[in-house]
């Protein structure tokens, strides 16, 4: 049974402590866990990954919906909270105050990816070739990007897929797409065909999202206000705006899929173990740079200390015989650059660390998705997923489903529908979407034009979401009940900001969480606000297309559209201080439409409600040049009047080069979110783990280049 009876080779900080490496990756993380794989392919390296948190793989911490709940103390959650937002220039000039925004990541070998809600998208096509028109990255156009995006295979691959997976080396990834209906199970498929009469196409099964959306009542709702309904949203064809049905990091036995699973399993890491150290429990706390006597910046290795204490207070140190690759993620990437004396020269000092490189862009141009609930609308109990499982009956049949076909409540994915839209294509009356341009007859569809990225996303999560920044809301109770609300939520997300945050030092010790200062609605010229308020209105309009979907007599109607009703939402007398509070909510007569809600409503209910979208982004940001272009990131008017324009990090310069260099450091790279130089108008893990790969490849390059001139060498000198 090789290799299921050898445990995973982890390594110890005192077992890797003074050692020399070709490749030190800082993180093993959704970006760290793809680019270890790629480097350690290579027989003739030696790769080190040091990681703060440990594998800790186990069967719970990759069921669908349990991996998702942060409270729980072994997934390795790791919590930040970023400063209280004090200035919202809304409502005629009042100041609010809001809580300091709770951000959440995964200190574990696989990082956020073993958290996250498994989204898998690719972004579009027109976003990437603008960072190369527009930002003179060129070598990050789509034909550039493209191949190094992990494959997302659709349902209909799933029986593919699954033998493909028994069939290929170690090496080969499989990203499954949604949860599906699609049994085959042999030996014994027979049987299972049997129940799976029984059980899954006489219904009700499906998942709670499977009855909200794949019935006609929303689809129609959304086909109403003229959006294109996509079967796929990874192809080449997608539309740039209508609805899709999402890819999800689910394998075939409907476990989540992790970087780490997909990257650096332990088939991998024992197959690899000459070449791959995968050292966990190591915290890293500064890497060593020293100055050359010509005065340039050479990376030596990493400082770390062991996170159990093994290694006593002090810090052990590795060496790096090539480079070193900072993959800590968005908020740690540039807290270990700064505590390592590259960042803002002021701050450095204020923190009596020797500055061997102001940059004032380390730990710049945080950027986020903000989001937040717009719409609950309650439904029967078996329709959402936080009610559907407390029904003990229910529970177990949706374990029977799990455990023998991967399938049920418990391996849904939360959002399986969703929305991509342009705000300034939507009728601000009726809140249709234009298929061509307002001011031309271009069309709003096609994804290979910067001028149609979408700038805002609407999920329909089967649960009544708010988010956990109001760390006292757990779920919301019915007061006339005292029981959970059963709802589904329409939930929209701010896809292309304009607003900017910072991460920065709080103290010299990297075991200090860094100072967020979250890009919570801060752009001067409340563009990211206009476009959420847009998109409350039109979440609000959709709702009222899909209540009234019931006259609508067919097949496909949805079957409980008579018990539902609009919970929550702007402008609503909705008893929210109350559920503030005490967590409990009452219900409440719907007092405004879209049509009637007024901005000052739509504006309060936001400042309330939203928060992080979980997708940070943007601090070590790649540019052409350090410095930005002659006109140091200013615009002129003519480009600041178009969208992609007005968001761009790239050209007010940066902290690394398109090959991931740090500027004016040899031997040190990023690759993570923190060096997308504009966040993508998408869910980031995909874009993340193609900026490891395209990482790989430069390297790989770089050492396949440096061996052919050495062959050459040698032949030159043996003529
Ligand atoms: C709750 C949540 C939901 C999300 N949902 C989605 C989704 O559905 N779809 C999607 O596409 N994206 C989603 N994202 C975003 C996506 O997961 C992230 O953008 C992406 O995984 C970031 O990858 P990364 O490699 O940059 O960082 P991470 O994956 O966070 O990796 C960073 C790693 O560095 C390690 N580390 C940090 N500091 C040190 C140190 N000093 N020494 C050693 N190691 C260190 C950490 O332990 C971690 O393992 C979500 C994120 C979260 C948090």
């Amino acid at each position: 049974m090789w290799p299921m009876s050898f445990p995973y080779p982890e390594r110890r900080p005192l077992d890797v402590a003074g050692r020399t490496y070709d490749y030190v990756i800082v993180g093993g993380g959704t970006a760290g866990c793809v680019l270890a794989s790629r480097l350690s392919e290579d027989l003739s390296v030696s790769v080190l990954v040091l990681e703060k948190g440990y594998v800790r793989d186990h069967a719970l911490s990759r069921i669908p919906t349990l991996s998702q709940d942060f409270s729980r103390n072994d997934l390795q959650v790791v919590k930040f909270k970023a400063e209280p937002v004090s200035e919202m220039p809304t409502d005629g000039g009042r100041q609010n105050v809001k809580e300091g925004i709770v951000l959440y990541g995964c200190d574990g070998l696989g990082g956020a990816s073993r958290i996250n809600g498994m989204m898998l998208t690719r972004g579009w096509v027109g976003e990437y070739q603008a960072w190369a028109d527009d930002l003179g990255l060129d070598e990050w156009g789509w034909k550039d990007v493209e191949p190094c995006m992990p494959p997302t295979y659709n349902i209909e691959a799933r029986g593919a897929a699954r033998s493909s997976r028994e069939s290929t080396p170690a090496t080969t990834r499989v990203w499954l797409s949604k949860v599906t209906n699609d049994v085959s199970w042999d030996p014994i498929a027979a049987i299972h065909q049997a129940f799976r009469v029984l059980l899954i196409d006489c219904k009700p099964i499906n998942t709670p999202a499977g009855q909200v959306l794949t019935t006609c009542s929303m689809e129609r709702a959304m086909a109403s206000l003229n959006l294109v309904k996509n079967e796929d949203i990874n192809t080449s064809t997608t539309t740039a705006q209508g609805y899709y049905h999402t890819h999800t990091a689910v394998d075939v036995s409907g476990q989540r899929h992790t970087a780490y699973h997909g990257y650096l399993n332990k088939q991998i890491a024992l197959a690899r173990q000459d070449r791959l150290s995968i050292c966990t429990g190591a915290a890293v706390t500064k890497v060593c740079i020293d100055t050359e006597p010509d005065g340039r910046l050479s990376t030596r290795g990493v400082f770390f200390k062991a996170v159990d204490g093994s290694t006593g207070s002090l810090e052990v140190y590795v060496k790096a015989r090539r480079e070193v690759i900072l993959c800590a993620g968005a908020l740690r990437s540039p807290q270990i650059l700064m505590l390592s004396g590259i960042g803002p020269k002021d701050q450095l000092e204020r923190h009596n660390i020797p500055v061997l490189r102001d940059n004032p862009h380390v730990g710049s141009h945080l950027t986020d998705h903000v989001a937040g609930p717009a719409v609950v609308i309650s439904g029967p109990e078996h329709e959402s997923l936080l009610t559907a499982l407390q029904s003990p009956f229910r529970l177990l049949y949706h374990l029977f489903l799990y455990i023998w076909y991967g399938l049920g409540l418990i391996a849904s994915p939360t959002t399986a529908l969703v929305m991509f839209l342009q705000s300034y294509t939507l009728n601000d009356k009726t809140m249709e979407a234009r298929r061509t341009h307002p001011d031309s007859t271009l069309s709003t569809l096609d994804a290979s034009k910067k001028s149609n990225i979408p700038d805002f996303e609407v999920q329909i999560t089967p649960l009544p979401c708010f988010q956990p920044t109001f760390e006292r809301v757990t779920a919301l109770k019915d007061t006339d009940t005292g029981k959970d609300v059963p709802a589904f939520t329409l939930w929209p997300v701010l896809m292309s900001p304009f607003s900017r945050g910072r991460v920065e030092l709080v103290d010299a010790d990297m075991a200090t969480p860094p100072r967020i200062i979250h890009p919570f609605f801060t752009d001067t010229r409340n563009h990211d606000i206009s476009v959420m308020k847009k998109a409350l209105r039109f979440c609000m309009r959709l709702s009222e297309a899909f209540m009234k979907s019931e006259g609508q007599v067919g097949d496909d109607k949805y079957p409980y559209l008579d018990r539902c009703s609009i919970f929550m939402g702007p402008g609503m007398d909705d008893g929210m201080g109350e559920y503030e509070a005490s967590g409990t909510g009452r219900k409440t007569v719907k007092s405004r439409t879209a049509a009637d809600v007024t901005d000052i409503e739509l504006e309060t209910f936001i400042y309330r409600w939203f928060g992080t979208g979980y997708h940070q982004a943007g601090t070590c940001a790649m540019a052409a040049s350090e410095t930005g272009d002659e006109r140091g990131g200013r615009l002129d008017h003519k480009e600041a009047e178009r969208p992609f324009e007005k968001r761009i990090n790239g050209r007010a310069g940066g902290v690394v080069d398109q090959h991931l260099r740090v500027f004016g450091v040899s031997g040190l790279r990023v690759a993570d979110a923190s060096i997308f130089p504009v966040i993508p108008s998408t869910h980031p893990m995909i874009p993340t783990m193609m900026v490891a790969e395209r990482c790989a490849r430069f390297l790989k390059s770089y050492e396949e280049f440096k061996y052919l001139q050495d062959e050459a060498n040698r032949e030159i000198s043996k003529r």
